[in-house]
């Protein structure tokens, strides 16, 4: 029995670091890679198992350069070098697209998501690592930059313009949720339907697993990660988390992370700890992942209530874990061991 036990925390360790890769039974293609500033896992079964992997890692790293802002020949860089210029920049399809909704959500979301956050995410630092906390007459002089509504897109020519000089786009809320859905399409185009793809704190899941059941996903305690809040079971969906606990730094004691709120130019308060998005559209869950941190426990479920197509877990400063109700029977919640309490939200 105590043996069994030891496996058991092996195993759900195993599951824990983020939402992450499954190792139970796994007799599949496994390819590990770094791209996108993170380290990506995917695993797929059947006959199809190794062209349908090769083929999704090309994929994300097709991605990669272009949708990359510290690559200097990506087209996302070649649009904010052009910032501020008359003409228009010619950009791919797939860019197009992505800025396109980018700016959509944004508006629908009173600009909690914004991708032209670039020039205070460089004030703080977070782009080369080098980090600081920017004085207010900073942030006050760089935040009318931030205004991805100012956007301008011409999808029938495939151009887009930044018309302020200074003004830099960043697709860190999207980009992995992009790749995520694009080599979702490539694993089934390759003929594969049971595949797992962990791209940092995004995890897709594709069909079952080759047991019939569902995959699961552990969803980590934001304050400990030796710990979790519970086990997601997902079939042909997204999981996408994001949280302050990721990619941070101190300063006399206090905690600057990345998810800066736009309206303030501050690292996100808003009474959450971690926020997990749960959707058939790996794309949307990337995005309102990030959105949802910034905007708040009030407004992510009223957006929920609002719209369809996604569920989330909300972990609350206050120790209050909330699923909604799409999640009542997929989440099992284990969050006690980190003292957490546990709601149901209904529409
Ligand atoms: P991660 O990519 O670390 O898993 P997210 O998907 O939440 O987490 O994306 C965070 C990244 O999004 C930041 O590193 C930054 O590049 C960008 N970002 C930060 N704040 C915002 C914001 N309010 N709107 C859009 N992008 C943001
Ligand atoms: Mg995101």
């Amino acid at each position: 029995m105590k043996r069994f036990f030891s496996l058991f925390l092996l195993l759900l360790l195993l599951l824990c670091s983020g939402c992450s890769a499954p190792t139970v039974g796994d007799t599949g293609t496994f390819n590990e890679f770094f791209a996108m500033d993170t380290i990506m896992r995917v695993t797929v079964h059947g006959d199809a198992g190794e062209p349908a992997a090769s083929a999704a890692r090309e994929e994300i790293e097709r991605l990669e350069k272009l949708l990359s802002r510290t690559l200097p020949d990506s087209q996302v860089s070649q649009l904010n070098a052009h910032a501020g210029e008359e003409d228009a920049v010619a950009l791919e399809g797939d860019l197009i697209s992505l800025l396109t909704f980018a700016r959509s959500l944004s508006a629908d979301l009173d600009d909690a998501l914004d991708i032209t956050i670039a020039p205070v995410m460089d004030a703080w630092g977070f782009t080369t690592d080098h980090h600081q906390i920017p004085t207010q007459a900073q942030l006050d002089a760089l935040l009318p930059l931030v205004d991805c509504q100012a956007l301008e897109i011409d999808p029938q020519a495939g151009t887009a313009r930044l018309p302020n000089v200074g003004m830099a786009v960043d697709l860190g809320a999207v980009a992995k949720g992009f790749a995520a859905g694009r080599a979702e399409s490539v694993i089934r185009a390759a003929g594969a339907d049971s595949a797992l793809l962990d791209l940092g704190r995004n995890i897709t899941a594709i069909g079952v697993k080759p047991t019939g059941e569902p995959w699961r996903v552990a969803v980590q305690d934001p304050q400990d990660s030796n710990l979790y809040l519970g086990v997601l079971a997902l079939t042909d969906q997204t999981c996408s988390t994001s949280g302050g606990y990721e990619r941070y730094f101190e300063e006399d004691g206090v905690v600057y992370h990345h998810i800066i709120d736009p309206s303030t130019g501050y690292p996100a308060h808003s009474g959450l700890l971690s926020v997990t998005v749960v959707s058939p559209d790996a794309l949307l869950a990337d995005a309102l992942s990030t959105a949802l941190f910034v905007a708040g426990p009030e407004r992510a479920l009223d957006y929920w209530r609002r719209e369809g197509g996604f569920e989330l877990i909300l972990c609350g400063e206050d120790g209050v874990v909330t699923a909604t109700e799409g999640l009542e029977d997929a989440f099992a919640f284990q969050g006690e061991d980190g003292g957490y309490t546990y709601e149901i939200a209904r529409r």
